[in-house]
């Protein structure tokens, strides 16, 4: 098997999780939730996008039980930060599939 060092998630190193911030969500990485690697392929961003939709939900979920304000102040800040990734690897999955598969043309319909 041939791990490939392009992969490794930048922000964890590839732990899946960073122990600075085991207070929140035990430390797992927002970047690759866990896995260790960036997600990079269509259907890795799909899995990704997936899974941030759940967790942010979840965050709204936990907020409207009025946690102390510490929590809120984490919860917000995990629900920015979800929401910043969560847009670039939006762009990044679209643009992966609005890549055609051929280029057959140069001259693109416009109709
Ligand atoms: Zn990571």
């Amino acid at each position: 098997m041939v791990e490939d060092a392009d992969t490794t998630c930048t922000r964890c190193g590839g732990k899946g999780h960073i122990p600075h911030f085991a207070h929140v969500m035990n430390g797992v990485c927002f970047r690759c939730w866990g896995s260790g690697e960036d997600p990079r392929s269509a259907s890795q961003l799909r899995r990704w996008l997936t899974k941030a939709r759940q967790e942010y939900r979840a965050r709204l979920q936990a907020l409207q039980d009025a946690p102390p304000e510490a929590a809120t102040r984490s919860i917000k800040m995990d629900l920015a930060l979800i929401a910043r990734l969560g847009k670039r690897n939006k762009a990044r999955l679209e643009q992966l599939e609005r890549r055609p598969p051929f280029e057959m043309d140069e001259s693109r319909p416009s109709s």
